[in-house]
């Protein structure tokens, strides 16, 4: 049966005992209201590490002041049973107060990387997702931990992060699960009606019509020109944050192909009314 803890000095013990067995460790960290993006992550650190810890932990710190932290979807007792019957070993449920004592001051950064894409539209985030993630490896030392290209941005200042900082975990990416229609499995699809669920999938559709045409010859400009007025014609889409196309890298604008970097990354965020939803992909421009 999978164990539930509460407290960052029991898991560290816990842990510590584990390695003094030899035991390697893979974390799976989420804010919870568990899908199968999340499950696919679970299932490749039960394939790779011998013991899984998942931590459920609605990260107050990396929501703004109007964001969505109160309302964001929660269910304990249901994310228990769906991690436990993935096999995953120990999920680590603290409250905010465990992970954020009154008076705590320390914050990670990843500069330049924090302001762009979504960082532009959500100041703050990504220090706080950083500092979340900085701390959950401290507390629970894990040999891998497991996050989803589905965040990509966050995937790679995680990966800058624990790069500049040296710390001493591999991250491993996980593919982007999706519904069939292809829209990307999220938490907050909750929040959409029937109406707007029906035509979420349009941001995974504009960013495929802008891989098809890029891969035809079309210029960069062009191709996203196309893919912004797809998404302005949805009238489910409140508004366009950004639809962009980057180094998946660096994270820096690329304008034109150049004949060295074959990959590039195409990304978007939308309002679905009130709700927020990211996408994106990496393609290949090489025939
Ligand atoms: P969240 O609970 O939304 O913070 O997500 C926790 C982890 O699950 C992050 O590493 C996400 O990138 C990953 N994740 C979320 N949705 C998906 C998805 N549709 N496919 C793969 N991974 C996902």
């Amino acid at each position: 049966m999978i164990k539930t803890i509460k407290r960052k000095n029991e898991i560290n013990r816990i842990i510590k005992d584990l390695k003094k067995e030899g035991k390697k460790i893979g974390l799976v960290p989420t804010m919870g209201f568990l899908h199968e993006g999340h499950i696919s992550l679970i299932k490749k650190s039960r394939k790779e590490c011998d013991i899984t810890a998942v931590s459920i932990f609605v990260n107050p710190v990396q929501f703004g002041p109007n964001e969505d932290f109160v309302r964001y979807p929660r269910d304990f007792e249901r994310d228990r049973i769906l991690a436990d019957r993935e096999g995953a070993d120990i999920i680590f449920y603290p409250e905010p107060s465990e992970m954020y004592p009154d008076n705590h001051l320390t914050y990670v950064n990843v500069e330049k990387m924090e302001k762009i894409m979504c960082g532009k539209f959500r100041p703050g985030h990504f220090r706080g997702v950083c500092t979340v993630v900085l701390k959950l490896f401290n507390i629970i030392s894990p040999d891998k931990a497991y996050f989803g290209l589905k965040d990509f941005q966050q995937l790679a200042i995680l990966k800058k992060m624990v790069s500049d900082l040296d710390v001493d975990v591999q991250i491993v990416e996980c593919e982007t699960i999706r519904e069939p229609d292809g829209l990307a499995l999220s938490s907050r699809n909750a929040y959409l009606n029937p109406e707007e669920r029906k035509n979420a999938n349009i941001l995974y559709l504009a960013i495929i019509m802008a891989e098809n045409e890029i891969k035809r010859g079309r210029s960069i400009a062009a191709a996203r020109q196309n893919a912004m007025k797809m998404l302005k014609g949805c009238s489910f889409i409140k508004k366009i944050d950004y639809f962009d196309i980057r180094d998946p890298e660096d994270l820096k604008t690329v304008r034109k192909l150049d004949g060295e970097k074959s990959k590039i990354l195409i990304a978007s965020a939308v309002w679905f009314g009130k709700t927020r939803l990211i996408d994106n992909k990496v393609i290949n421009t090489e025939p």
